[in-house]
């Protein structure tokens, strides 16, 4: 993949080393690369600007970003508001057009385009897809606050003070909420409702234990309790009008699917490929055939091993799946389920060692624990990387505890994540997936790209780590390990088909359980969860299999470009130094710098 703009480097570099060749006064390369350094020191000393200017703007993203400041301020949702944002947006990308592109280096060649299309992003989203009137699920001070209190930034006191002024204007959030609010989906309805619900825990006994440890003073005390009720009472009143709009027939709602023209343009603002939504959807269709074929070969070899007592069926389909269902009986118990991944985090961290695939050490910032309470109950384990601000570089393995929930729950969960599956969950999840990226992520001192992570990158770099380990071994080359690989893989891009259908075409319940449950083995309970997740999302369902389809790529690019010099951890060292950027400019970043 080479883009226009990469063709101009090259252009430019050749001309360049021509100029060294026929001895050109040295004074002008100088100059030039005096000319360069400029570009760039002004461009980075602009980012620093609008950075501080984007929290200003964004206090919510600031929050999520830890940047430790602008926390008290409230953006009351009106129009006035949304009015501004555009308005924001349209001056930086007024200021970033004055800076000469061709000028800047590679690296903030890159941080421009992802600027460029995070301003651009905003302001198609506010007037264009304008969620912010369709989804009430926009509108919730649960996540905020839970950070403002939970966030190192500040001591307890002056966290709580924060959080007392971030609240002082609560009601008015909410009123001028359900005034925006216009045809919502029914399904985003339902989602603010349990959301909201779900987050007055966040001002519950435990925001109650901090106010009574702090030394706030008597009147700061009694200002913040009264907001903090305020608060809940608003959330309460939010949730019992859109109960209300449910319940009475005169709301008009709108359909959930956005539509091929809406799809199209989220695919590329979201995703940030050259892949049309078309072409990945072909890819993903011939994948799922790919892994089937796989598949049917490993049942066959794994029947007298697992299931030599049945009846063979002759539907292939079926038949791998009594395959699965029979390998799937082998698994950990929920009271050593902790116990096992922990040592599976050690064998997988000896191994990426071992297989010299990654320059990592064991003293890395990575720790596994039980999921916190807050957390819990969405999934069965999941990776919380350092947020981009943070002090602490520390990236978290989150394991739910499954003797906390009913036995039979918890033996459905296990079955599912069998001894195979769960070691590719925490491949995903832990090493060499989300935690490690995040442990890179942190180290790498790219603020842009670290800030604006894209979420193709960041899903398709754990879905690739899956299959390159065990390419190199990992699970002995077992044909239980395959089976589940491609079961697991099957999600990916069964993904990616239902989200486009769902989305784009009149694409019914029936088909996609009929898809889910007998072309990618997935348990009713999944395929529900599924089912509602695709009627609030878009475009998200494709990352994973996208940015794993686009990392794949650059392999082979990046092999073929490097001849005998490439080994496989020169590529993931160089493609995790670049931040968690769009893998279409890391792309372009690598095979650039490698011609240079
Ligand atoms: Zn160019
Ligand atoms: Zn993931």
């Amino acid at each position: 993949m080479i883009s226009i703009h990469n063709h101009r480097l090259n252009t430019t570099i050749f001309l360049y080393c021509l100029m060294i060749l026929l001895s050109a006064p040295a004074c002008n390369t100088a100059s030039k690369q005096s000319a360069k350094k400029s570009a760039d020191d002004s461009f980075e000393s602009f980012t620093l600007r609008f950075l501080d200017d984007y929290w200003k703007q964004n206090p919510s993203a600031a929050i999520s970003a830890g940047y430790g400041k602008y926390y008290e301020l409230l953006k009351i949702p009106n129009q006035d508001a949304f009015d501004a944002d555009i308005a924001f947006s349209k001056k930086y990308l007024d200021s970033l057009s004055h800076f000469n592109y061709e000028m800047l280096s590679g690296k903030y060649k890159t941080d421009y385009k992802i600027l460029e299309n995070q301003l651009r992003s905003t302001v198609w989203y506010i007037d264009t897809f304008r969620n912010q009137q369709w989804d009430p699920s926009y509108y919730n001070l649960s996540n905020d606050s839970y950070e403002i209190i939970n966030q190192q930034f500040a001591p307890l006191n002056d966290r709580l003070k924060t959080l007392s002024q971030h609240l002082q204007y609560a009601p008015e959030y909410y009123r001028a909420a359900l005034q925006i609010i216009h045809e919502p989906t029914r399904e985003y309805t339902e989602l603010a409702i349990n959301q909201n619900e779900g987050g007055l825990d966040v001002f519950g006994q435990s925001l109650a234990d901090s106010i009574r440890a702090s030394s706030l003073t008597q009147p700061d005390r009694d200002s913040l309790q009264l907001r903090i009720g305020r608060t809940i009472a608003a959330m309460k009143q939010y949730v019992a009008s859109l109960r209300k709009m449910l319940a009475v027939g005169t709301t008009t709602f709108r359909d959930f699917r956005i539509g091929k023209e809406l799809y199209d343009r989220k695919f590329s603002y979201d995703i940030v490929t050259d892949y049309t939504p078309e072409e990945i959807y072909k890819l993903a269709v011939s994948a799922k055939n790919n892994y089937h074929r796989h598949m049917y070969t490993l049942a066959n070899v794994l029947w007298p091993k697992y299931c030599s007592e049945k009846k063979k069926p002759e539907d292939t389909l079926l038949m791998i799946k009594t395959v699965i269902d029979a390998v799937s009986l082998h698994h950990a118990e929920p009271e050593h389920f902790v116990d096992t991944i922990k040592a599976q985090i050690n064998a997988l961290e000896r191994f990426i060692i071992q297989h010299n695939l990654f320059d990592y050490d064991t003293t890395y910032p990575l720790q596994v624990r039980v999921m916190p309470a807050y957390m819990s109950g969405v999934s069965l384990a999941s990776a919380s990387q350092a947020l981009p601000y943070a002090n602490s570089a520390v990236t978290y393995y989150n394991i739910s505890d499954l003797t906390a929930i009913p036995r039979e729950r918890a033996e459905s969960q296990l079955r599912e994540h069998n001894h195979w599956m769960l070691s590719i969950l925490s491949i995903h999840e832990g090493i060499p997936g989300h935690c490690l990226q995040g442990v890179y992520n942190s180290k790498s001192p790219d603020t842009i790209k670290a800030i604006f992570a894209n979420g193709a990158m960041v899903e398709g770099w754990a879905v690739y780590t899956e299959r390159m380990m065990l390419e190199n071994g990992w699970g002995n080359q077992a044909p239980e390990m395959w089976l589940m690989f491609y079961k697991w893989s099957l999600r990916e891009c069964c993904n990616v088909m239902v989200d486009y259908q769902m989305q784009c075409t009149d694409y019914q319940k029936s088909a996609f359980v009929n898809l889910l449950t007998n072309e990618a083995f997935q348990e009713k309970e999944q395929v529900e969860e599924k089912y509602h997740r695709a009627k609030v999302s878009q475009v998200q369902l494709c990352a994973y299999f996208t940015g794993a389809t686009e990392i794949n790529a650059l392999r082979d690019a990046y092999r073929h470009q490097q001849g005998k010099a490439y080994s496989l951890k020169d590529f993931h060292e160089k493609f995790l130094s670049y931040g968690s950027a769009p893998v279409k400019y890391i792309s372009e970043l690598m095979i650039n710098e490698n011609k240079q």
